[in-house]
């Protein structure tokens, strides 16, 4: 079944796992804005193209971004889509130039999001992900494939992780919002485990 399929969730809800799960379960394209960005970089559009403002180490303006992801799920016989619209004009464009067979909203209360955002670990070496409560490396603070020392990234302490919910519920409660009142949204429980997460977002897709 080709599903077309918005993922939607607060840093640390979980979407690039439960995309990743959807992909494979469905045989769908993972779309990812930057994976898309990368893969059409030579496109042009009406305002250059993405690697033009990429090199330049600039924002990739709104109009390239929706121009860039149009082609990726037109190029998709079926796709997961994660990490995109990141505002309400994104989420209207998207409206207008796909239909969406199902909208989904991982709800993760924000006590559980902080957690899960600051137990993460980085290898300082290799760049191997680990988590201290979901996926502990065998001797704490130690890589498990090189021997090199976890880190946690800046963007993974209390204060930055607090920060960067805030922006999230600031710039995704209208995109939400243009969801619900679509009649499009599916709300989902996304806490537990992964695998119970995915189970009641299939449960919900295939309603
Ligand atoms: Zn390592």
């Amino acid at each position: 079944m080709s599903y077309r399929i918005l993922l939607l969730g607060a840093p640390g809800a979980g979407k690039g796992t439960q995309s990743e799960k959807l992909a494979a379960e469905y045989e769908l394209d993972h779309v990812t804005t930057g994976d898309a960005l990368r893969a059409n970089a030579d496109m042009e559009t009406e305002y250059g193209t993405p690697r033009s403002f990429m090199e330049a180490g600039e924002l990739v303006p709104d109009p390239v971004v929706n121009e860039i992801v149009k082609t990726a799920l037109s190029n998709a016989d079926g796709f997961v889509l994660d990490g995109y619209p990141r505002t309400l004009s994104q989420a209207e464009y998207l409206s207008e130039v796909t239909d969406l067979d199902a909208v989904v909203l991982l709800d993760v209360d924000d006590a559980v999001l902080l957690d899960r955002l600051t137990g993460r670990r980085v290898c300082d070496d290799c760049g191997a992900n680990y988590h201290v409560e979901f996926q502990p490396p065998e001797t704490p603070g130690v890589c498990d494939d090189c021997g090199g020392e976890l880190i946690q990234r800046e963007d993974d302490t209390k204060e930055t992780a607090r920060e960067r919910l805030e922006v999230f519920v600031e710039n995704t409660e209208p995109v939400v919002t243009h969801f619900r009142d679509a009649g499009d949204l599916i709300e989902v429980d996304g806490e537990g485990t992964p695998e119970d997460v995915f189970e009641r977002i299939r449960d919900a897709v295939e309603a």
